[in-house]
Order: C-alpha cells, then sequence, then structure tokens
C-alpha cells in the first residue's frame, strides 16, 4: 500500500504541469485502477476541443484488461498462455495470435542475447516458489522455501532453446517441447505499453501522457508547458523516497526491477521474485534495482529484469546492446549509470 501511495505521489508530482490551465491548454485525464494485478495509472493530455476527448483513459484500461484476459494471464481460462500451458500430452505444434507470437519472438531474442538470464519458461520454477501468490512488498505469514532437489527438477523444463516460433499468414506456429510452460509476468506490463502507444498514436487529439502499469511507465508526447517529464526512481533501501529522477522529453518506456518488489524474509535471507534461471534461486548478482529505459515498453520489462540476474558488468553490456540506458543500485547503496542516463538522471542528494 506504501508503495503505491509513493508511486501516487510521484506521479503527482509528474503532472503537476497540468494544474491551473487556461482555456487553450489541453484537458488533464486521469484514472487509477486496478488491471494486470497491479495500479494502472493514467495523466493523459487532450487537445481541450477534441470530442469524446474523456474516453481516452477508458480505452487504455480495456486495452490492457483485454491484453491480460486473452493473451497474457497464467491464471484466466480464457488466455492464450493459459491455455497453451495446459495443452494436450503430445501436442506440440500449437497456433498463436499474432500479438503473442511478436512478444514471443522478442522474449526469445533476449533470452539468447541475455545468455539465458531471462527465460520465458521459468513457470515450473516460478510455480515452486509459489511467486504468483505473493503479494507486493514483504510477504506475511510463513513461507517454506522450496527444496534443491524440487527446485533442480522443475528447471528441467526450462527449455527456452527448443521453442520454435514461425510466422504465418494469420499469426504464428509454435513449437513447445512437452512440460515446457510459459510465464510472461516479467514482460506483460512492457508489451501493455507498446500497445498503449499505439492507440496513443492514432489520437492525433492527445498531446501526452503518463501511464503506469505497476513498475513499468510510459511517458508521451509532450507536457502542455513544455517542461520534461519527471520520473522518479524508487531508493530500494527506504522504498517511501526516491534516490533521484529521470527528466525525458517525448515518448519513453522506462522499467525497473527490484528485490524489494515482491519478497519472503526467511532466517534474515531475502527470498524475492526475479529468478536466475541458471540455478533456479533468486537471482544474487550484487544488485537490489535496475531501471531501463528504452523506446519500447517490452523490451525495457524484459531488460530490466535480464539485467537484474546478470548484474551490473554484464547487464550494462546487454543494454548497451539493445541501445537501451540503464541505472542500477547495488547492495551498498552505490548507483551505477550508462553514460545516456548519466545525462537525465538527477540524483535526489
Ligand atoms: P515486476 O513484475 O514486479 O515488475 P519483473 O518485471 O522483474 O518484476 O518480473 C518479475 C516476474 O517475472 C516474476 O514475478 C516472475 O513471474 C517472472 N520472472 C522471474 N525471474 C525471471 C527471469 N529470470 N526471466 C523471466 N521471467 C522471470
Ligand atoms: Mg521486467
Amino acid at each position: 500500500m506504501k508503495r503505491i501511495f509513493v508511486a501516487a505521489l510521484f506521479l503527482a508530482a509528474v503532472v503537476l504541469g497540468g494544474c491551473g490551465q487556461n482555456a487553450r491548454q489541453p484537458v488533464l485525464y486521469r484514472d487509477t485502477d486496478i488491471a494486470m494485478g497491479t495500479v494502472i495509472q493514467q495523466n493523459i493530455y487532450v487537445r481541450n476541443d477534441a470530442e469524446d476527448g474523456g474516453t481516452v483513459t477508458e480505452e487504455i484500461l480495456g486495452l490492457i484488461r483485454r491484453m491480460e484476459q486473452e493473451t497474457l494471464s497464467r491464471r484466466l481460462e480464457t488466455a492464450e498462455i493459459y491455455l497453451i500451458n495446459r495443452r494436450r500430452e503430445g501436442e506440440a505444434h500449437l497456433q498463436i495470435s499474432e500479438e503473442l507470437g511478436e512478444i514471443l519472438m522478442e522474449c526469445q531474442d533476449v533470452w539468447e542475447a541475455s545468455q539465458g538470464a531471462f527465460d520465458v519458461t521459468l513457470a515450473p520454477v516460478i510455480r515452486l516458489w509459489d511467486i504468483d501468490k505473493w503479494s507486493e512488498g514483504a510477504q506475511e505469514g510463513t513461507f517454506a522455501v522450496p527444496e534443491r532437489q524440487e527446485i533442480l527438477q522443475a528447471l528441467e523444463n526450462c527449455r527456452s532453446g527448443e521453442i520454435r516460433l514461425a510466422k504465418q499468414e494469420n499469426g504464428y506456429e509454435m513449437e513447445l517441447p512437452a512440460g515446457t510452460e510459459l510465464d510472461l509476468g516479467a514482460v506483460g506490463k512492457g508489451a501493455a505499453l507498446d500497445e498503449i502507444r499505439r492507440v496513443l498514436e492514432q489520437r492525433e487529439e492527445i498531446s501526452g501522457g503518463v501511464i503506469s502499469v505497476g513498475g513499468s511507465i510510459l511517458v508521451y508526447g509532450a507536457k502542455p508547458d513544455g517542461s520534461s517529464w519527471k520520473v522518479a526512481i524508487v531508493n530500494p533501501a527506504d522504498t517511501a523516497s526516491a534516490i533521484g529522477y529521470m527528466s525525458l522529453k517525448g515518448t519513453w518506456c522506462v522499467s525497473t526491477s527490484g528485490d524489494y518488489e515482491r519478497y519472503a524474509m526467511v532466517d534474515g535471507i531475502r527470498y524475492h521474485h526475479i529468478l536466475n534461471p541458471a540455478t533456479g534461486y533468486p537471482a544474487d548478482s550484487g544488485v537490489r534495482s535496475v531501471t531501463v529505459l528504452s523506446d519500447s515498453g517490452l523490451l525495457s520489462d524484459a531488460l530490466s529484469t535480464a539485467c537484474f540476474v546478470l548484474g551490473i558488468e554484464e547487464g550494462m553490456e546487454l543494454a548497451e546492446k539493445y541501445g537501451a540506458e540503464a541505472l542500477f543500485v547495488d547492495t551498498k547503496g552505490n548507483i551505477v549509470m550508462s553514460p545516456g542516463m548519466e545525462e537525465c538522471f538527477t540524483s535526489a542528494k
């Protein structure tokens, strides 16, 4: 709850420029809702003579819910991922939608580039850790760490290297080894941002906006007063405060992966929700959070997860490979940034 409040506070700061509008300035439409198991906040500027300007937040919320229900969810029986994970035995060639095919193509690319640090087939291990049932922040009550043997067994079904995708006229054909399941928890929010951006681009009456889907944020277009968008980065050591903020002009996606987002403490050890596919255990690469800035939502989301697993040195190389900017906070509280990030980051100190 505290985190939600902090996010609200930061976004309020982001849109302060929208107050006190005169008649010529765009109208600010705001909405806060729940979808994809997280908080969706929208602040969208629409030209004041536009008809139906107020429908944009509803349209975007509808889009996020559609993606969750039709495509991304592991829990909803209507979603492609749910149905793929419960396919009949022996069903190795599957017809999937263009939307899912394109997301998976990009995920496979990051899997390869990250040497397996980002892996959409971790589902059996994620289930073993019970991550889906964890709420945001620290878990209450008792938490049992899975047995090493169980983890090793579950890892045997993580076989991204054997997935094959082939583009067809109406979607993709996917080859998936028996026993392999998919989990798009690390990229669903970023993929949603890319779709939202397409909606905004189609409506020329929209001049700018900020939309956050959990920890993934899209800043779009221009602020009415011409200043830059400000996106705060949470301080992992005190999640009610920020280490600083990025000043961004134009359209960008920002995603943060942190060990403070969902975790359980057992005997002084922090078990969090970003797993190292090489071990099946929470990644332990010396970082507490990674923020990635990219013009693609899916990439910013996939790379923040991958960079968290890889740590600073290899993570930085990966971000660079994709032309993305990255900011790492290590376990000692040091901040390490790519050169492009340095240009837009202002420290709170
Ligand atoms: P959040 O979803 O909290 O923003 P991330 O984007 O980093 O955080 O995604 C973490 C989620 O992705 C986990 O809850 C889990 O479902 C899944 N996941 C965990 N480790 C990995 C990994 N190495 N590769 C791909 N997905 C992962
Ligand atoms: Mg991610």
